[in-house]
């Protein structure tokens, strides 16, 4: 039995040589334990529901940031960035810069110029002029040819909403009493459509004021916007331009503001007094100001550190 044991480990019980197999199994070990799959003899950890659930939200961390990395439109431009760099420096060294389009940029997807205010949209799949944002309820881009209507759709829909907010307040309170009241004892005799009528009034008045308070801020919010002259998108480049400068000693200029007035006329088309009847309060068809190309403006329109 000895004998045996011994043939098997190479060694005496007590101490002497070891054989090859007690190294492999002491270097397989070390290898697991250098993996952390295996624990140290004689150290058992203690179980704990902590570390496990720690253990399994590292592995899902890994498995979402293996699947953006592997994602194919990640890849793709990893493996596209040195022809995105050679585009751009080309490019530039053969004076696109200095064309008529003084701002002008390439679209990394896309390959073509991109114009000042044009930005890229990733669900979209396309470069959008004046990009204000993606607007999921929408599934489509507001941009320079739809920003005016989505703000006149969202400023007509909240006072829609207000309007029968107010309106229908009576109507709301007597029907919620009316459910209230068939908790009583003995219960009111109302009718299946009565109920039903109860109860589509209470969802219509809950419907439209919680759409008028969320919609109403979203177009406060696009209309205080269209007064500093700028997309949503500009917003957060402004603010970090604005902030960038101000450590310099510098103060950021809003290239595409006109004034708060005319930046007003700009977004809604107004070229004469009567336009503000005829093309903003009734449905007209009228293209924007300008192509969305290029953008006219005040003299330190290409310097924006001016001033
Ligand atoms: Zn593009
Ligand atoms: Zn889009």
């Amino acid at each position: 039995m000895s004998d045996s044991l011994e043939k098997l480990y190479g060694t005496r019980f007590g101490g002497g040589m070891r054989s090859w197999r007690w190294y492999l199994s002491k270097v397989m070990r070390l290898f697991l334990r250098w993996f952390r799959l295996c624990p140290r003899r004689g150290r058992r950890k203690r179980p704990s529901r902590i570390r496990d659930l720690w253990n399994y939200g590292t592995v899902l961390l890994k498995s979402q940031y293996y699947n953006v990395l592997t994602n194919s439109d990640t890849v793709l431009d990893c493996v596209f960035e040195p022809i995105y760099w050679l585009v751009d420096n080309m490019t530039r060294w053969f004076g696109v810069e200095k064309s008529d389009i003084p701002t002008v940029t390439i679209c990394k997807k896309c390959i073509v110029p991109k114009p000042a205010r044009t930005h890229h949209c990733s669900i979209c799949n396309r470069c959008i002029l004046k990009m204000d944002h993606h607007c999921p309820w929408l599934n489509n881009c507001v941009g320079h040819f739809n920003h005016r209507y989505f703000f006149s759709f969202c400023l007509y829909m909240t006072m829609g909403c207000i309007y029968c907010s107010v309106s229908a307040k009576d109507m709301f309170l007597e029907a919620y009493d009316a459910i209230e009241s068939s908790y009583e004892t003995p219960p009111p005799a109302f009718t299946h459509q009565e109920r039903m009528l109860h109860k589509s009034l209470v969802y219509l008045w809950v419907l439209t004021s919680s759409v008028s308070v969320a919609l109403g801020s979203l177009t406060l919010w696009h209309a205080v916007l269209i007064t500093r002259g700028e997309t949503s998108v500009e917003r957060h480049i402004n603010r970090r331009e604005r902030k960038r400068l101000r450590l310099r000693g510098k103060i950021f200029r809003n290239p595409y503001h006109h004034g708060k007035m005319n930046n007003w006329r700009r977004f809604f088309g107004v070229e004469k007094r009567s336009d503000w009847l005829t093309r903003v309060l009734l449905p007209s068809c009228h293209l924007p100001h300008g192509d969305g190309l290029t953008w006219d403006g005040p003299q330190y329109r290409n310097n924006t550190e001016a001033i």
